[in-house]
Protein backbone atom coordinates (compact mmCIF):
# COMPACT_ATOMS: atom_id res chain seq x y z
CA UNK A 1 0.00 0.00 0.00
CA UNK A 2 1.10 3.56 -1.30
CA UNK A 3 2.37 5.48 2.17
CA UNK A 4 0.44 8.63 3.73
CA UNK A 5 0.37 11.62 1.15
CA UNK A 6 0.50 14.88 3.53
CA UNK A 7 -1.35 16.97 0.61
CA UNK A 8 -4.41 15.00 -0.10
CA UNK A 9 -7.44 17.03 0.27
CA UNK A 10 -8.40 16.45 3.63
CA UNK A 11 -5.28 16.41 5.54
CA UNK A 12 -5.44 20.30 3.88
CA UNK A 13 -8.51 20.44 5.58
CA UNK A 14 -7.58 19.48 8.89
CA UNK A 15 -4.18 22.15 8.56
CA UNK A 16 -6.88 24.70 8.36
CA UNK A 17 -6.03 25.09 4.89
CA UNK A 18 -8.82 24.68 2.86
CA UNK A 19 -12.47 25.38 4.36
CA UNK A 20 -15.86 22.51 4.91
CA UNK A 21 -18.90 22.66 6.88
CA UNK A 22 -17.73 21.78 10.35
CA UNK A 23 -20.18 19.82 12.43
CA UNK A 24 -18.19 18.48 14.99
CA UNK A 25 -14.40 18.77 16.52
CA UNK A 26 -12.20 17.21 19.47
CA UNK A 27 -9.07 16.76 20.17
CA UNK A 28 -8.30 13.47 17.84
CA UNK A 29 -11.13 14.05 15.54
CA UNK A 30 -13.10 16.51 12.56
CA UNK A 31 -16.38 15.85 11.69
CA UNK A 32 -17.67 17.90 8.80
CA UNK A 33 -19.96 18.01 5.16
CA UNK A 34 -19.47 16.24 2.09
CA UNK A 35 -20.12 18.78 -0.16
CA UNK A 36 -21.59 16.45 -2.58
CA UNK A 37 -23.80 14.55 -0.51
CA UNK A 38 -25.50 11.16 -1.44
CA UNK A 39 -28.49 12.80 0.76
CA UNK A 40 -29.07 15.78 2.80
CA UNK A 41 -26.51 15.97 6.10
CA UNK A 42 -24.18 13.53 4.60
CA UNK A 43 -21.11 13.45 6.74
CA UNK A 44 -17.77 12.73 6.41
CA UNK A 45 -15.80 11.92 10.07
CA UNK A 46 -12.16 12.24 10.24
CA UNK A 47 -9.28 11.18 12.56
CA UNK A 48 -7.23 14.32 12.95
CA UNK A 49 -3.52 11.83 13.34
CA UNK A 50 -2.57 11.01 9.22
CA UNK A 51 -4.01 7.32 8.24
CA UNK A 52 -4.80 6.00 4.90
CA UNK A 53 -7.80 4.29 5.67
CA UNK A 54 -8.96 1.42 7.53
CA UNK A 55 -5.58 -0.36 6.69
CA UNK A 56 -3.12 1.94 8.57
CA UNK A 57 -4.72 3.60 10.96
CA UNK A 58 -4.14 2.70 15.00
CA UNK A 59 -6.95 0.67 16.46
CA UNK A 60 -7.45 3.83 19.21
CA UNK A 61 -8.17 6.38 16.81
CA UNK A 62 -10.37 4.19 14.50
CA UNK A 63 -12.45 3.37 17.89
CA UNK A 64 -12.59 7.18 18.83
CA UNK A 65 -13.41 7.93 14.82
CA UNK A 66 -16.73 5.61 15.20
CA UNK A 67 -17.69 7.20 18.27
CA UNK A 68 -17.77 10.04 17.07
CA UNK A 69 -19.64 8.56 13.61
CA UNK A 70 -22.00 7.55 16.44
CA UNK A 71 -22.59 10.94 18.05
CA UNK A 72 -23.17 12.66 14.53
CA UNK A 73 -25.46 9.45 13.13
CA UNK A 74 -27.52 10.39 16.82
CA UNK A 75 -27.33 14.33 15.78
CA UNK A 76 -28.27 13.56 11.98
CA UNK A 77 -31.41 11.19 13.19
CA UNK A 78 -32.63 14.27 14.88
CA UNK A 79 -31.82 17.40 13.19
CA UNK A 80 -32.96 15.90 9.91
CA UNK A 81 -35.84 13.56 11.04
CA UNK A 82 -33.95 10.80 9.72
CA UNK A 83 -35.51 7.38 9.32
CA UNK A 84 -32.10 5.60 9.06
CA UNK A 85 -28.38 6.04 8.69
CA UNK A 86 -26.49 4.24 6.27
CA UNK A 87 -22.51 4.05 7.03
CA UNK A 88 -19.75 3.66 4.43
CA UNK A 89 -15.94 3.43 4.37
CA UNK A 90 -13.91 2.83 1.41
CA UNK A 91 -10.41 1.66 1.22
CA UNK A 92 -8.04 2.11 -1.85
CA UNK A 93 -8.60 2.96 -4.90
CA UNK A 94 -10.14 -0.85 -5.66
CA UNK A 95 -12.46 -0.27 -2.67
CA UNK A 96 -13.62 2.84 -3.83
CA UNK A 97 -11.44 5.46 -1.79
CA UNK A 98 -10.95 8.52 -3.92
CA UNK A 99 -9.27 10.83 -0.81
CA UNK A 100 -6.74 8.95 0.66
CA UNK A 101 -6.88 10.24 4.39
CA UNK A 102 -9.31 7.77 6.38
CA UNK A 103 -12.91 9.02 6.56
CA UNK A 104 -15.82 7.46 7.62
CA UNK A 105 -19.32 8.32 5.92
CA UNK A 106 -22.31 9.32 7.62
CA UNK A 107 -25.30 9.42 5.60
CA UNK A 108 -29.21 10.24 7.13
CA UNK A 109 -31.86 8.11 5.30
CA UNK A 110 -35.13 8.96 4.68
CA UNK A 111 -37.78 5.92 4.07
CA UNK A 112 -38.17 5.22 0.27
CA UNK A 113 -35.62 7.82 -0.67
CA UNK A 114 -32.64 6.33 -2.75
CA UNK A 115 -28.99 8.05 -2.24
CA UNK A 116 -27.73 9.83 -5.13
CA UNK A 117 -24.76 8.35 -6.73
CA UNK A 118 -21.43 9.35 -5.24
CA UNK A 119 -19.77 12.58 -6.49
CA UNK A 120 -23.22 13.15 -8.55
CA UNK A 121 -23.71 16.76 -7.37
CA UNK A 122 -21.89 19.72 -5.73
CA UNK A 123 -24.32 20.96 -3.35
CA UNK A 124 -24.90 25.12 -3.05
CA UNK A 125 -23.33 26.66 -0.20
CA UNK A 126 -26.15 27.82 1.34
CA UNK A 127 -27.53 24.77 1.70
CA UNK A 128 -24.79 23.34 3.46
CA UNK A 129 -24.10 26.13 5.91
CA UNK A 130 -27.69 25.72 7.03
CA UNK A 131 -27.29 21.87 7.33
CA UNK A 132 -24.14 22.61 9.08
CA UNK A 133 -25.20 24.72 11.62
CA UNK A 134 -28.40 22.62 12.10
CA UNK A 135 -26.32 19.40 12.26
CA UNK A 136 -23.59 21.11 14.60
CA UNK A 137 -26.12 22.01 17.26
CA UNK A 138 -27.66 18.17 17.43
CA UNK A 139 -24.43 17.08 17.70
CA UNK A 140 -24.25 19.62 20.44
CA UNK A 141 -27.44 19.00 22.94
CA UNK A 142 -26.34 15.43 22.68
P1 LIG B 1 -14.23 8.39 -0.92
O1 LIG B 1 -12.72 8.54 -0.79
O2 LIG B 1 -14.63 7.41 -1.99
O3 LIG B 1 -14.92 8.11 0.37
O4 LIG B 1 -14.80 9.75 -1.51
C1 LIG B 1 -14.41 11.01 -1.02
C2 LIG B 1 -15.62 11.81 -0.61
O5 LIG B 1 -15.15 13.11 -0.26
C3 LIG B 1 -16.70 12.01 -1.69
O6 LIG B 1 -17.96 11.67 -1.13
C4 LIG B 1 -16.61 13.50 -2.03
O7 LIG B 1 -17.86 14.05 -2.36
C5 LIG B 1 -16.04 14.09 -0.74
N1 LIG B 1 -15.26 15.31 -0.89
C6 LIG B 1 -14.28 15.57 -1.79
N2 LIG B 1 -13.75 16.79 -1.58
C7 LIG B 1 -14.39 17.31 -0.50
C8 LIG B 1 -14.29 18.54 0.23
N3 LIG B 1 -13.42 19.50 -0.12
N4 LIG B 1 -15.11 18.73 1.28
C9 LIG B 1 -16.01 17.78 1.64
N5 LIG B 1 -16.15 16.61 0.99
C10 LIG B 1 -15.36 16.37 -0.05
Amino acid sequence: MPSYDPNNIFAKILRGELPCYKVYEDDKALAFLDIMPRAPGHTLVLPKAPARNLLDVSASDLAHVMTVAQKVAKGAMAAFGADGITIQQFNEGAGGQVVFHLHVHVIPRKAGAAMKPPAAEKEKPDALAEQAKKLAAAIASG
